[in-house]
């Protein structure tokens, strides 16, 4: 081992180099398609004892990571892994995130941050804009959307408790349709507000007749609801909510608006969908991950707010070594729920900086594209049924006579031989096949050859 003594730590050169050349190469040739999951038993058995009083070595211990943790890792950036919620990270934004990592940037508070602050800063102000909001909109990034979710309803709760001061309602609530992600339930439980469940219409969409009925129904006129949740884009259908029905019903009657854009919120750089979110340029707050669908590594979320000093008075931390932080700035620990960050916007600002906007929206109207052609394609084959023309980028369709197991079996051994990865869900109670597609080199004849599969 060539060690080089450079303070405390000993430095095995070469094997660190290592490290760095398995980073590019894994970068320029993508992930293995057949690594996926195995039981606890097994890694341990393989991967042996690392965590020893000695240490086993840069190299040692670089091997196992390389043997036995990353093939029990899903490659989730494979143009055919159109499981759950993929990723597509560009090469630029992969390998800025190690020159991210390396740089020790703690993008918590303007003076610690204040260069990584002020890039990030410019990729949510292209996000604000593509939304149609003010200049004076802002916000920073958070892990993901869940977390997002959980800064906005907490900013929410905060103004409206804020402005209604007497008489308190008995509980705070939120209205959100069931298709509502599972994130907004479990936000809403964790800051203890009740759920108002507003009845979706025939496609799965929140629409401000239904919000302001279902206000109207309730036996206390929907007393207490400070915020509706509105999706650009459910995860199980890739529908988006009527935004500008929801907009208007809750300017009139005050309440927050929040849209969870976390996968369809990208689609706002594409021009053939930006009709589809007419009405976001009114809300109060808005997520969207782009590790998701905007070509970013994990984790990221973008957190905006139309007005970030509601979001401040809501979240900044108060205490005697905190008293140094000049609140006049910038500071991303005052917009959510955290202190310390990684400036884990970065990445997605050097890879938007990089290729420029136009090639983002390219990239995102070929995604468009691709799931139309095989929404057709889909259409074309006599032994399968599609649900509904997608509105974004997933796709729900049916063999008709295949039950839930059939359709996991299916699943399952493609994922086995290393061909694709998509996972069945259920559409109005039934089991129905879900593909998700946010990659730009997905090719529709390859997710052909996998639809001539259920033949
Ligand atoms: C994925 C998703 C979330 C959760 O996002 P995380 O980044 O996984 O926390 C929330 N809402 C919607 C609509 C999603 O698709």
């Amino acid at each position: 081992m060539s060690t080089t003594d450079q303070g405390f730590w000993p430095r095995d050169d070469a094997a660190l180099r290592d490290v760095i050349e398995w980073a590019w190469s894994r970068i320029q040739t993508g992930g293995d398609s057949r690594h996926r999951a195995r039981p606890a038993s097994e890694l341990e058995a393989d991967i042996g004892t690392t965590i020893t009083p000695e240490g086993i070595g840069t190299a040692e211990a670089f091997r196992r990571f390389v043997d036995v943790v990353v093939p029990a890792t899903r490659a989730q950036d494979r143009p055919l892994n159109l499981a759950y919620v993929p990723s597509a990270p560009t090469p630029a934004a992969l390998v800025f995130d190690l020159a991210v990592s390396a740089s020790a940037i703690f993008a918590g508070i303007w003076e610690a941050g204040a260069g990584a602050i002020h890039a990030e800063n410019q990729a949510l102000a292209w996000l604000a804009g593509l939304a149609g909001w003010p200049s004076s909109a802002g916000g920073c990034f958070v892990p993901g959307a869940t977390q997002g979710n959980l800064a906005a309803l907490v900013a929410a709760r905060h103004d409206a408790a804020t402005r209604r001061v007497e008489p308190r309602p008995d509980r705070w609530r939120i209205a959100a349709t069931a298709e509502a992600h599972s994130s907004v339930r479990a936000v809403a439980r964790a800051i203890d507000v009740d759920v108002l469940t507003v009845p979706s219409d025939d496609r799965g969409r929140l629409t401000g007749d239904r919000l302001i009925a279902t206000l109207d129904g309730d036996p206390i006129g929907g007393d207490g609801v400070f915020c509706v949740v509105a999706s650009a884009g459910t995860t199980n259908a890739g529908v988006v909510d009527e935004l500008a029905g929801i907009a208007e019903v809750a300017a009139e009657r005050g309440i927050w608006m929040h849209v969870d854009g976390a996968y369809g919120g990208a689609a706002l750089a594409a021009p053939s969908a930006r009709p589809l979110f007419a009405g976001i340029e009114r809300a109060d707050s808005f997520v969207v991950d782009p590790h998701k669908w905007l070509f970013a590594p994990y984790d990221c979320c973008a957190l905006l707010y139309r007005r970030p000093e509601l979001a401040t008075r809501a979240h900044t931390q108060e205490a005697s070594y905190l008293e140094s932080v000049d609140r006049e700035r910038w500071n991303p620990a005052d917009l959510a729920v955290h202190l310390t960050r990684r400036a884990r916007g970065l990445p997605f600002w050097f890879s938007l900086a990089t290729y420029g906007t136009e090639r983002y929206a390219a990239a995102v109207e070929t995604v468009l594209a691709t799931t139309r052609q095989i929404a057709d394609a889909i259409d074309r084959r006599p032994f399968l049924d599609l649900v509904e023309r997608p509105d974004l980028s997933v796709l729900l369709f049916r063999r008709p006579g295949w039950s839930m197991d059939d359709h996991l079996g299916w699943s399952d051994r493609l994922a086995r031989e290393g061909v694709a990865l998509c996972i069945p869900t259920r559409w109005r109670d039934e089991a129905t096949m879900r593909l998700c597609l946010v990659n730009p080199d997905t090719r529709v004849a390859d997710v052909e050859a996998v639809l001539d599969t259920m033949a």
